[in-house]
């Protein structure tokens, strides 16, 4: 059995096709998956599908790229949070490739996330991308340890893996770490303990080989654990066992 710790299913390149996708899940026994908020306005679909199926859990954050929102305060976050349905709080964090410019609201936000997320004692998806530096400075400022959390679609270096871990978190790898040009990110997933290690999707993009361009969905997580699987030198279910178990280790108000 596995689990894709992190896809986006209420995107409309895929929340048309939720059957389809749902029943590739069974088919490679994709026991579960984490539907990821990326704004507030967004959150009631991303709830709906939780409280839908039973086995698709939910987040609320506001993801960093989306600049055009407004802002978001910790006693809204508390409010969403709130829900049995809701097991993180995310995706928040930084992202210094797709914007530029005075960035201060985006750190301002992600401090609010880490705030809410330690108050009520759910884990924090973390989006990092060219701003590493700032993530782990933020995150030590704010004592994101004492919430903990996942460093979500890892496309950083092994060091910044290795200050994440240090302060508790988990490393997830996605499709990336399928593509053949992708020989940084392999090396990470050979340095992170396969403890601190969780697979996911990140769907509907970023499709791993051999599905690279198309459509991805939580059923191609298979393809990604099997990457781990081949570049650690482990076999394929003791990938799929351990990285199973993280995920309910972290997201604990999840029962087995
Ligand atoms: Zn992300
Ligand atoms: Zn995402």
């Amino acid at each position: 059995m596995l689990v894709d710790s992190h896809c986006h299913l209420d995107f409309p390149e895929i929340a048309g096709q939720l059957d389809s996708v749902l029943a590739l899940m069974r088919e490679n026994q994709v026991e579960r998956a984490l539907c990821v908020s990326v704004t507030l306005e967004d959150f009631p679909r991303v709830r709906s599908v939780a409280e839908t199926y039973p086995h698709i859990h939910a987040s609320v954050g506001v993801h960093p790229d989306y600049e055009k929102v407004d802002a978001v305060s910790i006693a809204e976050l508390l409010a969403l949070a709130d829900h049995p349905r809701v097991v993180a709080i995310g995706e928040t964090g930084l992202d210094y490739f797709r914007l530029k410019g005075d960035l201060e609201w985006q750190r301002e936000r992600f401090r609010t996330h880490i705030r809410a997320a330690r108050e009520c004692g759910k884990p924090l998806i973390i989006h990092t991308r060219a701003a590493a530096a700032d993530t782990l400075r933020i995150m030590r400022e704010e004592g994101a340890d004492k919430a903990g959390g996942v460093m979500h679609c890892f496309t950083e270096s092994a060091e910044v893996a290795q200050a994440a871990m240090d302060l508790g978190f988990y490393i997830s790898f996605s499709g990336i770490v399928t593509f053949k040009n992708a020989k940084d990110i392999k090396a990470v997933a050979v340095a992170v303990p396969i403890e601190s290690l969780l697979v996911e999707t990140d769907s509907p993009y970023l499709a791993p080989v051999p599905f690279r361009g198309r459509t991805n969905q939580p059923g191609y997580v298979k393809h990604v654990a099997e990457e781990i699987a081949r570049l650690k030198g482990l076999d394929f279910t003791e990938v799929c066992r351990k990285t199973t178990d993280n995920f309910y280790n972290l997201f604990n108000s999840i029962k087995q």
